[in-house]
Formats: structure tokens, sequence, C-alpha cells
């Protein structure tokens, strides 16, 4: 491993940004005018848009067209350098972070830091779970998991025993918030209108989707209106909904639960956690090296004006801060949150260096919720709009194309919309050996390369 020490010699204020998600790029694309140089480190090479996550799991999306390279986005933002790695350490008294790169240790000295590192998948302390029940969080996760969803109707179509075919021919999704419907609704219309007359063994309307939640509604965040909505649409797509239900245990072949009537165990191969989320391993590093407590989801506490206390040269933003703007009542983790803190963040920079007096503290502007439920079937919560069905659909669709980063993605997504939605198809079935054989299948039978491997040497 090589050391590498970089940045001593910069001349103008040099800002390094961690993470280029949505609180990282808006950030460094806000200080594309100011007097500074940016380096952007991030642990991939592409910027997620991990609300549409759930269509390249569902075989709607390809990857590529929800994770553009982060250097072609940038490319016309001269004071920006992207760098890969991933930030594991952080020095506030020399300024430096360090890095780790395939290969290669790295350290970046900085004069103003902004980290916004995103968030983890939480598994409330069963992260034993994981491996059986993928979570929804970056695209290793997506593709892993459209492997399963596809795999398990192939594996139902070559099973004789009904009790076995019934067994892939489940899939429980765990956590009935945006995720959870958005997934289960795509299951159930691959089941109803995709795969129908494409196996000659088996019938994937018989399939059951099952969506489990420890809280009492859908959409819990939605409020009570759009809640029941969104429920009558689940129901009516063949989803069967579990409130007040616990996950308790999750193995390869079945999930166990407790509810209301005692505790049930769910035959399942295919199982999916869309329940929680907890900061970051950085947040808990950051909040220790700068002395800053974090809060019971490890998020980092930060002033009114996303700084953090006693280090006015370090911002933490997006899901990874702590913020309670209304005294009790932290701000959510949404991608607007994060844009518009990171813009924040990027715009104190800018009126410290002009000299000018700090602004007003953040304020977040909600610009409301949307989930889609189904195809021409979405809720949406704008101020005191209350929207639902086509409407609520049409409001999704527009917002997503906006938000898309890149024309060509547009432009592509459009397309393959136009297939999943006006069509029945599903343009991206695809999936590679390594996803089919993925995390639960290698600890069962092996790493199959090196069975593989094995079988040539015999
Ligand atoms: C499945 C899913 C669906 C969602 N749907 C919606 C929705 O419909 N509407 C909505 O508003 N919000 C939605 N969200 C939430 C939204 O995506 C997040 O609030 C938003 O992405 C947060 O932005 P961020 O910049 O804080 O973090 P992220 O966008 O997560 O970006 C963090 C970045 O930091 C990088 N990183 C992490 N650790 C390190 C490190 N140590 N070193 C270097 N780089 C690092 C990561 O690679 C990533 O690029 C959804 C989230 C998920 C997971």
């Amino acid at each position: 491993m090589e050391t590498v020490m970089e940045q001593g010699s910069q001349r103008r204020h040099h800002v390094v940004v961690v993470g280029a998600g949505f609180g990282g790029l808006f950030a460094t694309k806000a200080l594309r005018k100011a007097p500074v140089d940016v380096t952007l480190i991030n642990a991939t090479t592409y910027h997620l848009f991990q609300p549409l996550l759930y269509q390249v799991a569902t075989g709607i999306l390809s990857q590529g067209e929800i994770a553009p390279p982060i250097r072609e986005v940038l490319k016309r933002q001269d004071n920006v350098d992207v760098r890969l790695g991933t930030v594991t350490g952080i020095d506030v008294a020399a300024r430096t972070v360090s890095v780790d790169a395939p290969g290669l240790d790295y350290t970046v000295g900085y004069d103003t830091l902004i980290v916004a590192a995103g968030a983890s998948q939480s598994y409330f302390g069963n992260d034993q779970f994981a491996d059986f029940a993928p979570g929804m969080k970056s695209i290793d996760d997506a593709l892993e998991l459209r492997a399963r969803i596809f795999g398990a109707f192939e594996l139902a179509d070559l099973q004789t025993d009904p009790e076995a075919i019934e067994r892939y021919l489940t899939f429980v999704v765990v956590g009935a918030g945006p995720t959870g419907v958005e997934m289960a609704g795509q299951i159930a219309e691959l089941a109803h209108r995709t795969l129908p007359g494409q196996y000659k063994h088996i019938d994937p309307r018989k399939a059951r989707i099952l969506l489990v939640d420890a809280l009492p509604a859908v959409l819990n965040t939605f409020g009570d209106h759009l809640s029941t909505r969104a429920l009558r649409q689940l129901h009516l797509l063949g989803v069967e909904v579990e409130l007040e239900t616990r996950v308790v245990g999750v193995d390869a072949t079945g999930i166990e639960v407790e509810t209301k009537r005692g505790h049930q165990r769910i035959p399942s191969m295919t199982k999916m956690w869309a329940a929680g989320v907890s900061a970051p391993p950085l947040a808990r590093k950051l909040g220790e090296a700068a002395g800053v407590e974090t809060d019971r989801a490890g998020r980092v506490h930060v002033n009114p004006d996303c700084s953090l206390p006693g280090h006015p040269e370090i911002f933490a933003v997006g899901d990874m801060m702590a913020l309670d703007e209304t005294p009790g009542q932290q701000l959510p983790g949404v991608a607007q949150v994060a844009i518009q803190s990171g813009q924040y963040a990027a715009g104190q920079v800018r009126r410290r260096l002009a000299g000018q007096p700090a602004g007003k503290p953040f304020k977040y502007f909600d610009k409301g919720s949307l989930a889609t439920i189904s195809r021409f079937s979405a809720v949406a919560s704008i101020g005191k709009l209350r929207l639902s069905g086509f409407v609520g659909w049409t409001i999704w669709l527009v917002v997503h194309l906006l938000y898309l980063v890149g024309f060509k993605n547009r432009v592509s997504a459009v397309m393959h919309w136009a297939v999943s939605f006006l069509g029945r198809g599903r343009s991206e079935r695809v999936s590679t050996f390594q996803q089919a054989f993925a995390r639960s299948a290698v600890r069962a039978y092996g790493d199959p390369w090196e069975r593989g491997r094995a079988d040539d040497r015999s």
C-alpha cells in the first residue's frame, strides 16, 4: 500500500467534499463559480439516484440510468477534482482526511470539509438478516434483488413439490414505507402483468406478495388519507399487507414474525428489507474526531448552519446530519433535505470567502412527498394537497424526470418506462452468475468460482 499526501500546496481555498450523493453533488455544483478548489471523494465512481433503485431491482430500468458517472456529470466544472475512495478517518487538528482506494491509501488536506456520506441500512441489531433479506441502498443491492426475484420464478418452474413451488413464489417485503410499498407493488405487477404466459409449469399469478410492518399503517408519514388509499391500491394489486407485525427471524427458507395472533413462520425464498436506516460508519468517526455527539441513529448533531459545534470549517449535510429545526423534530432523510443542505453549506463557504456575515440558519423547504404503488397510481403529499391515483402518478413521473441526473438518462428512462407502463414488458431482466450466487447462496453452497476452479483441477 502506498500512502500519498496531497493538496499541501493548494493556493486557493480548498474544499473537500465527501460523498457524491444528493448532498455532496449539489454542494459541489454550488461551488462552481466560487474562488475555491474542490476535491470530491466518493466510494463509487457514480452518483446514485436511490429513489429509483426499486425499478432496477424489478427490471424496469438499467443501473446506468440511475447511476451516471460523477466525472461525466461534473466534466464542465473546472474547479473540481473527482477522486475515488472511501474516507476512513478525519484528523480535525491536522485538517486532513484519510482515504482508502483499491491498492492505494492517500491523505487529503482541507480548509473546509463538507461531509455527505448518506445513510446505511439498519437491521435493528440483527445484521445476520442481511444475508437472507438484502436491503435497498446500493446498485449491488438492487442487482442482487433482481437476480433473486427473477431467479425465484425460474426455480419455482423447476420444482415438482407444491410446497417448494409455494416457497419460491412467496415474496416478503419488510417495511411499508415508500420503498417497501414500491417494491411490493412492482413484484405484484411482474407476477400479474409481465410474467404470465412465459412459464410452462407454474402460474406466476399465484405468487404471494406480503408486505409486513411493525407499524399500524402503510406510508405512515403520508397521513391517514393517503395511507388508506395506498392500502386499498395494494389490496387491488393482490399484495397481502400484514401490519403490526414484527419480524423476529429471517433465514434462507423463511421469515419468523410476531403478530397479535402470535408467532408465525412464513416459508419464503425471497425476502427484502426496506425497514430502517442508520448513519454510515463515517458519521460516528466524524463525531468522535470533532468531539460532537451523535443521535440514536448515529447521525451527527450540527449547528443551525449545518456546521459542527466547535468546528465552523466542517459541515455535515444530508442523511447523516441530525438537525432539529423545530425542537424535538429531526429533519427527515430525504433527497430534498440533502440537496438543500448541501447547497446551503456551499453558500456559507462562499459568504465567508467574500467576507460577508453568516447567512440565516438552514431552513428546509418541504416540496412534498411522493410514492408510487403501481403504474398509473401514486400518492403525493404537497403542502396541503393530498393527491392519489393517476394525478399523483403524473406528478411522480414529472418530478423524477426532472431530478434524474443527465439528459441521456432521462431519454432512455422514458423509453424504458414506456415499455413497462404502456406495455407489459421489463427491459432489464438480465442477472449475472455472480448475482445469482449472491450472499446467502455463497454461504450455503460455497463460492461458485472456487468450486469451478476445484472442478477444473480434478
Ligand atoms: C431505496 C431508497 C428510496 C428512496 N426514495 C426516496 C424518495 O422517493 N424521495 C426522497 O426524497 N428520498 C428518497 N430516498 C432518500 C434519499 O435517497 C436520501 O435522503 C438521499 O440520497 C440522501 O442524500 P445524501 O447525499 O445525504 O446521501 P447519499 O445520496 O446516500 O450519498 C452518500 C454518498 O456518499 C458516499 N459515501 C458514503 N460513505 C463514504 C465514505 N466513507 N467515503 C466516501 N464516500 C462515501 C456514497 O457512495 C454515496 O455516493 C430514498 C432512499 C433509498 C435508499
